[in-house]
């Protein structure tokens, strides 16, 4: 017998029919023996749409009303997912953020959790319950309701794992686990058996939505064993999904690349002919970093007659307050000839952390794009990615030609193999020509 954390997202729970089935996973795992706490995001759609009525008033809303309003799409979801359970004759009982006392702190709509009071929930479940927890939303330390950011019921479902020692934390949801890429973009996109929690966090930080960011580095940081499914499987499937590890895999196995992530929400920004004097850089970011604006990639070219470009990403929806920051900054902290600024671009990453000990393969990702004739106008490197900016009118183009080049539609025991038949070949012509 185990204690599971399961996890299902809006699709999963995207009707009362998706409802039932998901009860009848619940149900199977209840029969087999195991404890269960589930956490339920808001049907699809319904979160969009609570954020729409409000913007519908007021173009800028109070950001706790917002989450005042965007936490109910959970709550109704924790409450049919009980009766669907109810009927199949099984004890379950709904909590909302609030009720268990999932703490976090005042950073309406990208809130932390901070704490959860996890006893009332141990006390159900020895009572033979099965514990439904609404995702996404949690209470601040004055009883204010908050939520975590979109995407943010796998944050609630892993932190419930860690808290509550759960042995794992399953996130169900539209795909059958971790693929390569988006199989939306990318149909001969590959479902990956496992991957390391070190490339998953990159890939999400990079523009994979099929985990939240932060879920994966819960996960991390309490080494919370988790595992992405599908819920649109028969619910008495036994698939095993994608699993997130946290060893090395030292075998051939190990691909070089395992995935490749986008990103369209973002936006570059370039500032031509900057003064080029130490304290520039600090001039013009300090300003945006003030306004609570996030950059990503920075590129600042080597100064010409004591002049430089300099150019930097954020998110595109903080584009326009950059642009005015900026604006209002010019002439003061540092002086430009132009502000130049381009909303129409995304960011294509390769992922994997075989690059550590492969060389070429930035090189071999440039010359993939070029021969599709697409500007790289950006690129950023760590150990195990290269990210490049492009127009976003190439992404789907520059996602399935990376994806084509690197192989990625095969196992990486596929590919190995064969390279080591052609190595083997070659040497021996070499041995019979030679000799
Ligand atoms: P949920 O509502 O269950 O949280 P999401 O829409 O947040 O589901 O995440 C699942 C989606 O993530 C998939 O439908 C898929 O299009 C997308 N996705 C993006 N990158 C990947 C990837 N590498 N592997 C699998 N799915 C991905
Ligand atoms: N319902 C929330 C959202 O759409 C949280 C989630 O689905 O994880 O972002
Ligand atoms: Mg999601």
């Amino acid at each position: 017998m185990a204690l599971i954390v399961q996890k299902y997202g809006g699709t999963s729970v995207g009707s009362t029919d998706r409802i039932r089935s998901v009860a009848r996973r619940v149900a199977r795992f209840h029969r087999e023996g195991h404890q269960l706490v589930v956490v339920v995001s808001a049907m699809s759609g319904e979160t969009n749409r609570l954020l729409a009525l409000a913007k519908e008033i007021a173009p800028d809303p109070d950001p706790r009303e917002l989450d005042v309003i965007a936490a109910t799409g959970e709550q109704v979801t924790i409450g049919l997912l009980a009766i669907a359970l109810h009927e199949l004759g099984l004890k379950a009982k709904s909590y909302t953020g609030g009720q268990v006392r999932v703490l976090t702190d005042s950073a309406f709509t990208k809130a932390r959790i901070l704490d959860i009071n996890v006893e009332p929930l141990h006390k159900d479940l020895a009572a033979g319950a099965i514990v439904i927890v609404a995702g996404f939303q949690g209470v601040d330390a004055d009883g204010n309701i908050t939520t975590l950011g979109r995407g943010g019921s796998d944050t609630s479902g892993v932190a419930l794992a860690a808290a509550l020692g759960a042995s794992e934390c399953q996130i169900y949801t539209d795909v059958d686990g971790v693929y390569t890429t988006d199989p939306r973009i990318v149909p001969e996109a590959r479902r990956l058996d496992r991957i390391t929690f070190e490339e998953m966090l990159e890939m999400a930080s990079l523009g994979s939505k099929v985990l939240q960011i932060r879920s994966v580095e819960f996960a991390g940081k309490y080494k919370i064993k988790m595992r992405v499914l599908s819920s649109f499987d028969d619910p008495e499937s036994t698939a095993t999904g994608t699993l997130i590890t946290y060893e090395e895999d030292e075998t051939m196995e190990q691909a070089i690349i395992s995935g490749i992530a986008f990103n369209r929400d973002e936006a570059k920004i370039s500032l031509m002919g900057v003064e080029d004097r130490p304290g520039v850089a600090y001039a013009i970011l300090g300003p945006v970093a003030a306004a609570n604006i996030d950059v990503d990639m920075i590129v600042q070219n080597i100064g010409a007659s004591g002049h430089t470009d300099f150019s930097f990403t954020v998110h595109r929806s903080e584009y326009q307050k950059a642009l005015e920051v900026l604006s209002r900054e010019k002439g003061k902290g540092f002086t430009a000839r132009e502000i130049i600024s381009d909303n129409k671009i995304c960011k294509v990453s390769l992922v994997g952390i075989g690059m550590r000990s492969h060389v070429g393969i930035a090189a071999k990702m440039f010359k993939a794009l070029a021969d599709e004739g697409i500007n790289i106008q950006m690129i950023s490197t760590s150990e195990i990615k290269t990210s490049v900016v492009i127009d976003e009118k190439y992404l789907e183009l520059a996602v399935r030609q990376l994806h084509r080049v690197f192989e990625l539609d095969q196992s990486p025991q596929a590919v190995w193999t064969r390279n080591t038949r052609i190595s083997e070949a070659f040497v021996w012509t070499d041995r019979h020509e030679g000799g």
